[in-house]
């Protein structure tokens, strides 16, 4: 059962929240929309379809954080976050997932990060669907869709003048409480849009055999032919969603431990102190960014570590596009195979 959200009550919701929730909503900043915090009062830009530029893994694991401060004489203090009970609004699907994989990384039983946890766990995430995609998205592709709920507290279905409403947990719940149900006519017509939004996302490639395929393939040739154009610049990798490599520095002039964002995409990346570099060029260091996503996270968690986002598909200034790239494995294969 739904529930119906007037969109001229949003304002008023949002600000209600406002007093017991620090919210986090897409607002635009120059031509692009960001999360930034809102009390209600600010113009919130979620008719737009797409996700914000910056995935929302940043309000999970900054772009870069203190994470000790320390004296000259030994003594050192954690700054474990203490931030009061969160809301993220208009998250897109594709990044609720995102969040969702990250907390196999951060928030495992065995080995939680206590900088992300502390985050994470004052966090509900209250997403919208995505009526028209973007051509460069392809959540379908990987076990995901544009109205798909996976980590998500609610999700809205944009109907006009009004959202319908799923609750997904019992916080999603709580957060709509007031909202009258949903007619059966109103349900009706959100599953259609659901539904017509599903048909407008072509599959991208195919993922079955794919990771065999790339394994199998680890010296091929096409490895240096995508990286001759790529920059090495770490667009695709910083605005992922899903990745979450970090370095962490000692800021001595600060007296502060910073963990800041880091990519495979960089040469001094996988440097090590002896200067031997594992991945020298950036034949490597592409085939790491693909292999990691299409292969590693299976071996690891037995998922694949991409939520068809398209970011990286939408900034890369070079317009190196990951979907073209699976394609081109997932036809050599069948080239060898046939031949
Ligand atoms: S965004 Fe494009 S050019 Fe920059 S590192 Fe990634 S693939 Fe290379
Ligand atoms: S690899 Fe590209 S499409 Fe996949 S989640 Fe990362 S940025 Fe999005």
């Amino acid at each position: 059962m739904s529930q119906i959200l007037p969109k001229k009550n949003l304002k008023q919701l949002l600000s209600n929240w406002a007093a017991s929730y620090e919210i986090y909503a897409p607002q635009q900043l120059e031509k692009f929309a960001h999360f930034m915090p809102t009390n209600g009062s600010e113009l919130l830009y979620i008719d737009e379809q797409h996700n914000t530029r910056f995935p929302p893994k940043a309000l999970f694991l900054p772009q870069s954080e203190t994470l000790m401060k320390y004296t000259r004489f030994g003594a050192a203090q954690e700054t474990i976050p203490e931030s009061k009970p969160r809301i993220v609004f208009g998250i897109r699907p594709c990044d609720a997932k995102a969040v969702d994989l990250l907390n196999l990384m951060f928030l495992t039983e065995k080995d939680s990060d206590p900088y992300y946890q502390a985050r994470r766990k004052k966090t509900a995430l209250i997403g919208i669907g995505c009526n028209i995609p973007c051509p460069s998205c392809f959540c379908t592709t990987v076990e995901s869709g544009p109205f798909g709920r996976q980590g998500m507290d609610a999700l809205l279905t944009d109907l006009e003048d009004i959202y319908l409403v799923r609750t997904l947990t019992q916080t999603g719940k709580t957060l709509f409480a007031e909202y009258p149900e949903a007619t059966e006519a109103q349900e009706a017509e959100a599953k259609a849009v659901q539904q017509r939004s599903l048909k407008l996302i072509d599959p991208a490639f195919e993922t079955k055999g794919l990771k065999a395929k790339l394994d199998s393939n680890f010296e091929n040739a096409l490895w240096q032919k995508f990286a001759d154009s790529c920059l090495g610049c770490g667009i695709c990798t910083f605005l992922c969603p899903t990745c979450f490599c970090f370095d962490i520095a000692d800021e001595a002039q600060r007296k502060e431990r910073v963990r800041n964002w880091d990519t495979c995409m960089f040469r001094t990346y996988s440097l090590e102190a002896s200067q031997h570099n594992p991945r020298p060029t950036r034949r490597e260091r592409t085939r790491q960014r693909v292999m990691h996503k299409f292969s590693y996270w299976l071996d690891h968690v037995n998922k694949i570590g991409c939520t068809g986002c398209g970011r990286c598909v939408r900034y890369c200034p070079v317009g190196l596009d990951i979907r073209a790239m699976l394609r081109e494995f997932n036809q050599l294969e069948a080239e060898v195979a046939n031949g």
